[in-house]
């Protein structure tokens, strides 16, 4: 039963366990979007591995890749020494990035984990400029490592943490809903982005020559906030005038999510790196940075790694992102997501907590907030955490697995496989109003 599993999980895991404390349940069964837990209730995952499972769980042709890789008697472990099902990998994927990018691209491996992608694309800017202080956004999230903690923007996991990299600077990020400079939509991200602009070029700033700009396209952890197009060829013109490259973090955003393969490509720009994570492993643990060429200033082993070569993860990598692209998953994504956007907002407009509802393709949040309080220091309602777990828990009581977000963790996030039918979205966005009406009661 879910009992025991807990149980156990609570006398030997550590404390620092997250998923389980809100999403109280042992996973026995999963396929497609759908999981079945210890007790035998099933459950729609719109977490889907905080965004991994592109094809949701299972997806036959991953199943499938994985299987034949193992039967064909391919080492599983490589280091990173090439081999067919890596070169087809890559193929794949310098297939589906940009061709403008791709052409003058290069890869490494990176380890198993986002957090490994962001470590190496910040080491390799660095390396590239000679400098060393990074830019970064306020929001921003890019894992729990050292460097990559260092560019997060949450204060709440670096609290007691000393000796991260102390020269990120924290710029503006594109939030319309709390706006810093009190000025809601276009306005208000026009001048965020001259304050960048005037901040980079003023030599008493502060800010020391920085050896790169990250990015999120859709901030995720942050609280599904997508920037605007035209704000990213902005940060893309500004960092080109000041020599500082770019780089896109798409570990949540990529392979289709927001509704293009890339959620850079709704911008049309070109960054100079990208790191690669979650969906590109099929649902098996893997990372990469790609970076044009004039960056890779690296010597033979400036960068290293035992896990860089998870053939398995590859197979399944390559499995899904071919499917995605002969299947126009993107597309798919984009047109469900648009639906399940508009009802979410429906609901929004049928109940009273829900402040905001944004999102790009499947990556949507729902910013839950008091409308009857006074209106805070970022020019909205206050932020109501405390109802954004209830509605979490009110969905898991009623079968839809869905996480929370954002800067007061005010923000339920919806991340379902790419694969989900309209049905899917009619039953979810059912459950998600009982919910919220059962809350609000
Ligand atoms: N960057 C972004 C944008 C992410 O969303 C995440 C994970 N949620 C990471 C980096 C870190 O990835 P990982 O948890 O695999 O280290």
């Amino acid at each position: 039963s879910n009992t025991h599993y807990l149980e156990s999980q609570q006398r030997r895991e550590s404390n620092a366990r997250s998923y389980p404390r809100k999403i109280p349940i042992a996973i026995t069964e999963a396929s497609g979007m759908m999981v079945k837990d210890a007790d035998g209730k099933t459950y729609y995952d719109c977490l889907a591995g905080a965004g991994t499972l592109a094809l949701g769980h299972n997806h036959p042709v991953v199943v499938e890749a994985i299987r034949s890789t193992l039967d064909s008697g391919l080492p599983l472990h490589t280091l990173d020494l090439t081999t067919p099902v890596k070169e087809a990998f890559v193929d794949e994927l310098y297939q589906l990035l940009p061709a403008a990018f791709a052409s003058k691209a290069r890869i490494q491996f990176c380890g198993p984990s986002g957090a490994d992608g962001v470590e190496a694309a910040v080491k390799l800017v660095k390396t590239a400029t000679g400098r060393r202080s990074m830019l970064s956004f306020q929001g921003g999230y890019h894992g729990m490592t050292h460097g990559a903690l260092s560019l997060t923007g949450n204060l709440n996991p670096k609290r007691d943490i000393s000796g991260l990299m102390p020269e990120v600077h924290f710029l503006p990020y594109p939030y319309a809903y709390r706006c810093p400079f009190e000025l809601g939509g276009e306005q208000g991200w026009r001048v965020g982005s001259k304050y960048i602009e005037r901040t980079l070029s003023d030599p008493e700033s502060g800010i020391t020559a920085p050896a790169g700009m990250i990015v999120e396209a859709v901030q995720g952890e942050g609280g599904v906030i997508p920037a605007p197009d035209e704000w990213l060829r902005e940060m893309r013109r500004i960092t080109k005038q000041n020599g500082i490259p770019l780089i896109m973090d798409e570990v949540q955003t990529g392979f289709g999510r927001t509704g293009s393969m890339f959620a850079f490509q709704h911008s049309g720009i070109i960054p100079d790196a990208v790191v690669l994570s979650k969906a590109i492993g099929g649902s098996l643990p893997l990372s990469v940075v790609v970076y044009s060429e004039e960056l890779d200033v690296w010597e033979p082993g400036a960068h290293a790694g035992t896990f860089r070569g998870n053939q398995l993860a590859m197979a399944a990598g390559l499995a899904t992102m071919k499917f995605i692209r002969e299947n126009r998953i993107d597309e798919h994504a984009a047109a469900i997501g648009g639906r399940l956007l508009e009802r979410l907002r429906q609901i929004g407009r049928l109940t009273s907590c829900i402040g905001d509802v944004r999102g790009r393709g499947l990556m949507i949040g729902v910013e839950i907030v008091d409308t009857n309080g006074a209106i805070d220091v970022l020019g909205s309602y206050p932020a109501r955490p405390d109802m954004a777990k209830a509605i979490q828990k009110a969905c898991l009581e009623r079968g839809l697995i869905l996480e929370l977000g954002g800067r007061h963790g005010s923000v339920v996030r919806l991340l379902p496989p790419l694969i989900i039918t309209d049905e899917q979205v009619e039953e979810i966005a059912a459950i998600f109003h009982d919910a919220v009406r059962a809350v609000e009661r």
